[in-house]
């Protein structure tokens, strides 16, 4: 059997005014995840644990079968294994954005959706002047850093240390989300000391001059200790393949054990190259029994507030991504495809969301339940719901 995810990031959305009353599902022109649902069977289930932030990491986590209340330890971890850096047992990863703030308001947690190129040299610059000893920062893709602190006894950090992630503050004061708890004022000081090493640099001049938001300081948030993760082939037997643009979600895939295919004209952004990864999809189907496909660009659509985006962002998954795997999966003899986001996040706010998000599973030994398309209202009407998003995984594979 082989087995094909793909996941509409932040997808599961609120009826729009702009779209005539329907949800970004709904609005877009979207045959093949609607024949997956006409097909199969369109459920909902929950991937954020109330206790947990709505994020890519804790939602990926229960979309991949696994109880993220048993293993999740932070999202910078996930990304810095992805990033393919080795975190000893007392060191922490601290994800370490680019931003921009403005009037001491959070403007932007992408600072203008920083170029690799920009991103590096700022936080090569940030490292000069604030790392060395225990502290490494690393750059990562556009705004999406790393900062290690590296520990031989245990850091001054713990499980109550508070922070932020800023893109859930949009034009919001920050005083009132700095970090707090053990190691916050370390946090703070760091946060507070690269505005200066930022202000000046000619990278952010020449982005002024250029009409692009500089990025003003750095974001300190998500932090946490490396998680041990039961390899995905031990547990469900199946070797897996993940294509995505985002580290933090190709860190998931890594640490499962699934091997990491990249795609160089994937983006992680609205530009990205959908024939590219499905056609990236299609070919890792010979070699895996399941290949996962993540694509950002619908959630980044909602941290933008374009519903019309969001919706075109959905129908070149759709055409691009869907219709290949599902013209290709039967080539290999059984097979299954599940359709999922992994959190919500709804225009409405332009952040993430606890709730539950609409599934569809279609293909061998699946009876089809005649709904008549992929969106939240056919999944809400269902019986078929997942309070424990990890245990759709069971489902799925059968
Ligand atoms: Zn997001």
């Amino acid at each position: 059997m082989k087995y094909a995810i793909v996941i509409p990031d932040g997808c599961a959305d609120e009826p729009q005014d702009s779209l005539g009353g329907k949800t970004p599902l709904q609005a877009a022109n979207k045959p093949n995840m609607d024949r997956v649902a006409r097909g199969g069977v369109v459920g909902r289930s929950n991937n954020v644990p109330p206790s947990l932030t709505p994020a890519s990491d804790v939602a990926t986590l229960s979309l991949f079968g696994y109880d993220p209340l048993q293993v999740y330890t932070g999202r910078a971890p996930l990304e810095t294994a992805a990033m393919g850096i080795a975190l000893g047992p007392n060191d922490w990863a601290i994800r370490c954005n680019l931003v921009t703030v403005e009037n001491e308001e959070m403007r932007d947690f992408t600072a203008g959706h920083i170029s690799n190129e920009d991103g590096r040299a700022l936080v090569e610059a940030v490292q000069g002047a604030l790392g060395g000893g225990r502290l490494e920062f690393h750059p990562g893709v556009s705004y999406r850093n790393i900062l290690v602190y590296r520990a031989d006894v245990p850091a001054p950090f713990s499980a109550q240390t508070t922070t932020q992630p800023p893109h859930d503050i949009p034009d919001r004061p920050i005083a009132e989300y700095l970090p707090k708890g053990p190691g916050g004022d370390l946090l703070r000081s760091l946060m507070e000391k690269s505005r200066a090493v930022l202000a000046g640099h000619p990278v952010n001049r020449a982005r002024l001059a250029a009409g692009k938001r500089p990025a003003t300081q750095v974001w300190l948030w998500g932090q946490g200790k490396a998680p041990s993760l039961r390899p995905f082939a031990d547990l469900y037997g199946k070797r897996g393949a993940i294509i995505s643009a985002v580290d933090l979600v190709r860190g998931v895939g890594v640490l499962l054990g699934w091997k990491r295919i990249d795609v160089p004209t994937a983006t992680g952004y609205l530009d990205t190259d959908y024939p590219a990864k499905g056609r990236a999809a299609v070919a890792a189907l010979a070699d895996h029994d399941l290949v996962c496909v993540h694509v950002e660009a619908p959630d980044e659509a909602s941290h933008e507030g374009k519903a019309d985006e969001k919706v075109k962002a959905l129908e070149q998954i759709d055409r691009h991504v869907v219709g290949p795997l599902l013209e290709a999966l039967p080539r290999h003899g059984d097979w299954r495809i599940l359709v999922s986001p992994d959190h919500r996040t709804p225009l409405r706010t332009r952040a993430h969301a606890h709730g539950p998000v609409p599934f569809a599973i279609a293909g061998t030994g699946i009876a089809p339940r005649g709904q008549p398309s992929y969106d939240e209202a056919v999944a809400a009407a269902a019986d078929l719901s997942f309070e424990r998003g990890h245990e759709l995984m069971k489902l799925f594979l059968g």
